[in-house]
């Protein structure tokens, strides 16, 4: 047997980490500015994380829902206090795509209804729903096609004024849209989809998987637009590398026995890492170090030329150049040794570090980036010759 092969790799084989630094299995060194997609929130093998994963695991890691978990209560109280939304629940599963879908569950057996609104570009995963949700008709099956999803443009207030009515079951926003290339919905859009979706007895629903923990400065990034969405899903950030994910629910959304389910959501060693991801985050006050180093990068990368536009709050930052960028991230990864993300708009990379990054990390990033732009420059100058 081998790996079913649907995966775009880098022949690069990753034995170690710890922070913001990668090593392969000849011993040379990476810097990782992409986290794995935005996995890794409080650095690489943080060592407050190893201890409490390996103490539990030494206890018990795995027991099914139908006993007491008594972790899944200080998971809720703390990233309740820590979010600011103390009075929701939180459903916890495996997967950003699994926390959307029982999102869309959630908000169809609270109203009934059917019809979905996402946006133009939009990404929240692979499975049934979720991926009828996303703006990429290349990966969906024929199985997903669904009537039930119509995509808007982002941040066209109008548009979706006109297209609200009685109808719609949820509209659902990524806090900032991330595999898109970080496009950020306004603020004033954010505060119509609240207001519609209250004003037609629909569910909103912010998909924070990618922008939430911390990322943007805020705990999550829809908060920067003073929201309060019905449901809010979370994901990567959440575990730095261990599988869990959930939905933050409102209060006006009661729990029925046997609504929704899953046999791994919320095991004893899920909820052990995402614990220890709280309170490192909170510990290290890593928030206030994400907007820090989030505006660092931004004025350092402003002094680079040759880059079209930079988009970004915190540190969730697409760097925009004139034509497709797949050639300075090879450049950046093979000359440089910096890992950096793709995303749909080819145009566009994506920056998604650890939360603990130093000024000292951005230096060397925009440092190398430098390089690979004037690499790039000589390049066409050659060629053309
Ligand atoms: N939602 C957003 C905004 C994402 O960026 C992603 C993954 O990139 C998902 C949902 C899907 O998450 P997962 O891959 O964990 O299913």
């Amino acid at each position: 047997m081998k790996p079913y092969d649907v995966y775009s790799i880098f022949d690069i084989e990753i034995v170690k980490a710890s922070g913001i630094t990668l090593w392969d299995k000849n011993g040379h060194a990476y810097l990782d500015l992409y986290g794995g997609h935005a996995v890794i929130s409080i650095g690489h093998g943080h060592p407050d994380y190893i201890a409490a994963i390996g103490n539990q695991l030494e206890k018990i890691g795995f027991y099914s829902n139908s006993v007491k978990i008594n972790l899944q209560d200080e998971l809720a109280e703390k990233l309740g206090e820590m979010s600011g939304y103390p009075d929701y629940d939180i459903f916890l599963c495996n997967s950003g795509a699994e926390a959307n879908e029982n999102a869309f569950k959630l908000a169809s057996f609270y109203n009934g209804r059917k019809k979905i609104i996402a946006f133009n570009n939009s990404f929240h995963g692979r499975t049934s729903l979720a991926v009828a949700a996303t703006d990429n008709q290349g990966i969906a099956a024929p199985v997903n096609k669904t009537e039930h999803v119509c995509f808007l443009p982002l941040n066209d207030c109008e548009l979706l004024e006109k297209t609200m009515d009685e109808s719609v079951c949820a509209v659902i926003v990524e806090g900032i849209q991330g595999v898109a290339g970080v496009n950020i919905p306004s603020a004033p859009f954010l505060k119509q989809i609240e207001n519609l979706c209250h004003k037609y007895g629909a569910i909103m629903i912010l998909d924070e998987v990618q922008s939430g923990y911390g990322r943007s400065g805020k705990f999550f990034a829809h908060q920067w637009a003073d929201v309060k969405p019905h449901l809010i899903t979370v994901a990567k950030g959440m575990g730095n590398g261990f599988p869990v994910a959930g939905i933050l629910i409102c209060p006006q959304l009661p729990a029925k026995k046997e609504m929704l389910g899953t046999t791994f959501g919320g095991n004893y060693l899920a909820c052990a890492a995402a614990i220890s991801v709280l309170d490192v985050i909170k510990k290290e006050d890593l928030i206030s170090n994400a907007l820090r180093m989030g505006d660092y990068l931004t004025s350092s990368l402003q002094t680079v030329p040759g880059i079209k536009e930079i988009r970004g709050v915190g540190l969730m930052t697409g760097i925009e150049f004139d034509e497709p960028c797949s050639e300075i991230r090879k450049e950046l990864l093979f000359r440089h040794s910096v890992f950096t993300g793709s995303s749909s708009n080819k145009n566009t990379i994506r920056i998604l570090p650890s939360l603990t990054i130093t000024k000292a990390g951005i230096d060397m990033f925009v440092t190398a980036l430098k390089s690979s732009l004037v690499s790039k420059k000589n390049e066409i100058l050659y060629n053309s010759k």
